[in-house]
């Protein structure tokens, strides 16, 4: 009933304001209660500044958007796959000179995690996928240590600015409010977008030591002192056409994910 109801919703217009099954925060318990679902997913972002024309919610928009359509093609192949409210703080400890870059500490995320997987387990959905949106944010070694916890839970997590081939859409080099995140932001939420001649122009100063710039030896980046804008990487050619092309390319890769991970046996998942 719930899966022939979300198809329907998802032709046409209409999607765009009914509810959503596979979306937490927009589901109710009457219907949930009777429904088996198979996995868990968590997108989680932060709160900080992107140069000087995207939104400090922009990584939340990000893996909320492309975690939501990622789900919505899983349910469509039959997978009972929910989505749950995005957090929407990060370890933003290299910021702590910006203004309302908000931190949490990776032991607070650790925490959180526990938190929320120990309802997971005890409800029986013991797969959980996390959809990371930003940099800062690292969770396999939380993953490892959880998973030591929680004997009986898959534990996934992927980056989703490093599913598909970034290059293949994107010329130019950068990793924060440049074109890839610019173009997707033009694509989600233009709204929020500034015009782009407001725009920095995301010029990374290079590490005096060696070891670092060459990238076999690593440093927490201050973010204060690399970036004059906050930005990292070039936005000025960024468009909403380049935006959608890789929102679709993302989203339809991390929905297979989840089609795969919902099938997989926990107990027998290599060949
Ligand atoms: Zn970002």
């Amino acid at each position: 009933m719930l899966f022939v109801y979300s198809v329907f919703c998802s032709i046409g217009t209409q999607s765009k304001k009914s509810m959503r099954s596979y979306i937490l925060a927009e589901s109710n318990w009457k219907d949930l209660r009777e429904e088996q679902i198979q996995i868990a997913i968590l997108p989680w972002g932060a709160t900080e500044a992107h140069n000087y024309h995207l939104p400090y919610a922009t990584d939340n928009f990000e893996a909320e958007s492309i975690a939501a359509e990622a789900a919505r093609l899983a349910w469509e192949k039959g997978v009972k796959a929910m989505v749950l409210p995005t957090v929407p703080f990060g370890v933003n400890t290299g910021q702590d000179d910006i203004a309302f870059c908000m931190n949490l500490n990776p032991s607070t995320q650790l925490a959180i995690l526990r938190d929320l997987i120990t309802v997971l387990d005890r409800q029986g959905v013991h797969k959980l996928l996390v959809v990371n949106g930003h940099g800062g944010n690292e969770f396999k070694p939380l993953l490892r240590q959880l998973g030591l916890e929680f004997p009986r839970m898959f534990l996934v997590m992927t980056n989703f600015f490093q599913i598909g081939n970034r290059s293949d859409f994107f010329e130019e080099k950068g990793d924060h409010a440049d074109k890839m995140e610019t173009s997707l932001l033009l694509h989600l939420r233009p709204e929020l977008v500034r015009p782009l001649e407001e725009a920095g122009p995301g010029t990374e100063k290079r590490s005096k030591i060696r070891g670092i710039r060459e990238g076999w030896a690593w440093s927490e980046r201050k973010w204060s002192q690399v970036s004059a804008d906050t930005g990292i990487g070039n936005p000025k050619k960024a468009t909403s056409e380049k935006g959608e092309k890789y929102f679709n390319d993302v989203s339809g890769k991390l929905g297979q994910l989840i089609v795969d991970l919902a099938a997989v046996d926990i107990n027998d998942r290599y060949e």
